[in-house]
């Protein structure tokens, strides 16, 4: 054999046997294998298909099993020139291949060398009897060994204690005995070289990419462990979707096509949407919902409604299209049902039902804008699955990336990087929220605890993911006989940014007291603002030169959609105090109107700021344009109703204004007869306005003017007056 640079014989790879144990095949031990698998490990599994009696670190350290289980094996061989490698497979990857493992296992020049920890477990009474050392860690970790067969042989043979013993103190206490640690030749891996346990450690560690593969470095003794291990509270978190080649700068992901789901047919999905505040765009979900593209007979909806303002949405929504569903069931806010009540009812509709096949969460902030996204998430074929939303402009979004040590938000290293769309993938991540699919099957299996969301110190989604993630289920459902059966929950969660999907809205600072509460939203949720109120072709307007000139000076291009124009009118006429069109008007400086019009001033509605903000982002680069060296300053803006029997027409005048925006609110030939604006000097009519355009015109000098009659109907215009 070649030798290293100690004149040692190098261990040949074909010597190494890793041996773990693995009750069931979990999410994590799939990872597990797939790393071993990738870098050429032979893996022997134990105690496949065996009930776990081994406790969890939630509860009474354990993990007893797994030694029991180890001593049977190793009875059987008898090479003694093998070397095990023993480790933990639910959150464990390996980040290198045999090669560099055995090297280090040389290098450490002892028969036995154990993983090492910072923290002392479970017992910390034992803390003065360990060895010290000169750098890193002091404590033996249980979670990960390598040694010779007669060794660990040796090691084991002692070994009496029940499936519920603690592994670790069992071991701890070998190692702790001078004689027994140097007749079995034990060190530790202190620095992490060979083990790298992430309890305790999360901050040591960060990702190494090389070319084509990726690594963990631990940065506090500057090496790079072969086997990453998330024992204790932390899991394996983010790292594990990297190592050993998960996802690379070179590659991206190299999993997330793998194992699709083709829609052949379409499996039946229940949708939850939940209403739990104030909400605004409530009409567009539901416009949005029915979009999706699915077959609706093929969903099931689930609508839990705790806030009456919003009941006229829903059941208008019921009314015209519920029948399209397969079945629909609604919680209204006389059931007074809490959030985690809700939801938990929500997914017991699919856990019950033999023929649902996932639940999809959906909260009603949420703005599905991918219509495939259903479809989608389904392909990916994955137990929980999310879209990755985000809030417009920030770094909020539906998941985490990392856990802090006592199980709160914690943000990876690749959070930006994700939310920001440089990396993109389907990340295993340990919590979303606000949107995501559960496969029915794991409801009925692993998830089957009636109150997953229901937590008297979390929050309903961060209880649930806590209990997906890591919850030790006490099975207390009539139709288990063993009462109390604990069993660990392994079950994985991602999110996908594979493809954009949509945003979260913010729900702050929602009023409710006006008809069409929406249009205030123009500050607090700007995109769905615009979605909703301006003109589908504003944006085309400079680039494809929509803006045409009817008469000499003056502008006239779409700007509000029908929405907006319905609104704004349907507003107008909720409040309902038109003015009178006399002379005196008190609403105005000097209190005297030489032209008065039958009105409603923006501010008597409480909507001067919101038509500023208006103003400024849509229709000052336009008038910057046309009329440029002009700053846009708003003096007065209101809405005029003309209507034959009220007041037809406005003789000709020059507006208070150095130029004027004046929106047509509706259209004519089908809501009125007539209408329209004259400009006298150019004897030029705008005669037949068009519903969301806006004229642009100056004001006064040479742009004296008259609104013609309306003859029939009523017509309804939003006049600005910019005077800089
Ligand atoms: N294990 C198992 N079945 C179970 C739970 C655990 O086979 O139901 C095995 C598995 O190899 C796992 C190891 O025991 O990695 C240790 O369990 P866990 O990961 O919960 O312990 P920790 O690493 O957090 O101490």
């Amino acid at each position: 054999f070649p030798l290293t640079s100690g004149e040692e014989q190098r261990i040949p790879e074909e010597k190494l046997l890793v041996v773990t144990v693995a009750t069931k095949e979990t999410d994590g031990f799939k990872r597990f294998f797939r790393s071993a698998k990738h870098l050429n490990y032979t893996v022997k599994v134990l105690g496949e298909g065996e009930k776990w009696k081994s406790g969890d670190y939630m509860s009474a350290p354990g993990g007893g099993q797994k030694v029991r289980l180890l001593k049977a094996a190793l009875e059987e061989m008898t090479d003694g020139d093998k070397i095990i490698l023993f480790i933990d497979s639910y959150d464990v990857v390996f980040a290198s291949g045999p090669k560099e493992l055995l090297k280090k296992f040389q290098q450490a020049r002892h028969k036995v060398v154990f993983s090492s920890e910072s923290l002392i477990w479970p017992d910390r009474h034992l803390e003065d009897k360990h060895p010290h050392v000169v750098e890193g860690n002091r404590f033996l970790g249980s979670g990960g060994f390598i040694g010779y067969l007669p060794n660990i042989k040796e090691m084991v043979s002692d070994w009496t204690g029940e499936d519920n013993d603690s592994d670790q103190l069992f071991f701890t206490k070998i190692y702790i005995d001078p004689v027994k640690r140097k007749s079995t030749n034990i060190t530790l891996d202190s620095k992490c070289r060979l083990f790298q346990n992430l309890h305790g450690a999360l901050d040591e560690v960060v990702l190494k990419f090389e070319d084509g593969r990726v690594r963990a470095r631990n940065v506090l003794y500057d090496t790079l462990p072969v086997v990453i291990h998330g024992n204790g509270p932390t899991k394996i978190n983010y790292l594990g979707n990297y190592i050993p080649n998960t996802w690379t700068f070179e590659m991206g992901c190299t999993v997330c096509h793998k194992d699709l789901h083709p829609l052949s047919e379409y499996p039946l999905v229940a949708i939850g949407i939940f209403i739990q505040q104030p909400t605004p765009f409530v009409g567009v979900f539901f416009e949005r919902l029915l979009k999706l593209q699915y077959p609706k007979h093929r969903l099931k909806l689930f609508i839990s409604n705790q806030e009456a303002h919003h009941e006229g949405q829903i059941s208008s929504f019921l009314k015209d299209h519920g029948s399209l569903y397969q079945e629909v069931k609604l919680v209204g806010p006389e059931e007074e049902m809490d959030p985690p009540a809700s939801r938990n009812l929500g997914v017991d509709m699919c856990r019950k039902d033999k023929h649902c096949d996932y639940f999809f969460l959906l909260d009603i902030d949420v703005v599905l804008e991918n219509e495939n996204t259903l479809q989608i998430l389904i392909q990916q074929n994955l137990p929980i699955v999310a879209p990755m939303i985000t809030r417009v402009g920030r770094l909020w979004s539906n998941f985490w990336g990392a856990l802090s040590a006592d199980g709160y938000y914690a943000r990876s290293e690749d959070y930006v990087d994700i939310v920001q769309g440089r990396r993109v993938g389907v990340w295993n991540v340990p919590y979303v929220s606000s949107v995501f699919l559960v496969k029915a099957s794991l409801l009925r299996a692993e998830l089957s605890d009636y109150e997953l969301f229901t937590s008297t110190l979390l929050d309903p989604d961060m209880a649930y993911c806590h209990n997906v993630r890591s919850k030790v289920s006490q099975r207390k459902h009539q139709e288990y006989l063993t009462c109390c059966e604990s069993f660990l929950q392994e079950v994985f969660m991602y999110v996908t940014n594979m493809q954009t999907f949509g945003r979260i809205l913010s729900t702050e600072n929602y009023q409710m007291s006006h008809l069409h509460n929406d249009l205030w939203q123009i500050f607090e949720n700007p995109v769905d603002w615009q979605k909703r109120y301006i003109h589908e072709n504003y944006t085309l307007i400079m680039k494809d030169k929509l803006i045409e000139t009817p008469c000499p000076d003056v502008y006239w291009f779409p700007i509000f959609s029908d929405v907006a124009c319905d609104h704004i009118v349907e507003e107008m006429e909720h409040f309902g105090r038109w003015s009178g069109g006399n002379t005196t008007d008190a609403r105005i400086q000097g209190g005297y109107e030489n032209v008065p019009t039958i009105d409603i001033h923006m501010n008597q509605i409480n909507f001067e700021k919101e038509w500023q903000k208006f103003l400024l982002e849509y229709i000052a680069p336009i008038t910057e344009k046309m009329y440029p060296g002009y700053y846009t300053k708003f003096e007065l803006a209101f809405v005029v109703r003309y209507k034959p029997d009220e007041q037809p027409s406005l003789r000709p005048h020059h507006d208070a204004s150095t130029f004027t925006i004046n929106v047509a609110l509706n259209q004519v030939g089908r809501d009125y007869q007539g209408g329209g604006c004259r400009f006298l000097r150019y004897d030029c009519s705008v005669d037949a306005p068009r519903k969301g355009w806006t004229l642009l015109h100056p004001g006064r000098l040479t742009h004296y003017h008259e609104g013609l009659p309306t003859t029939a109907g009523v017509r309804y215009i939003a006049v600005s007056f910019v005077d800089p």
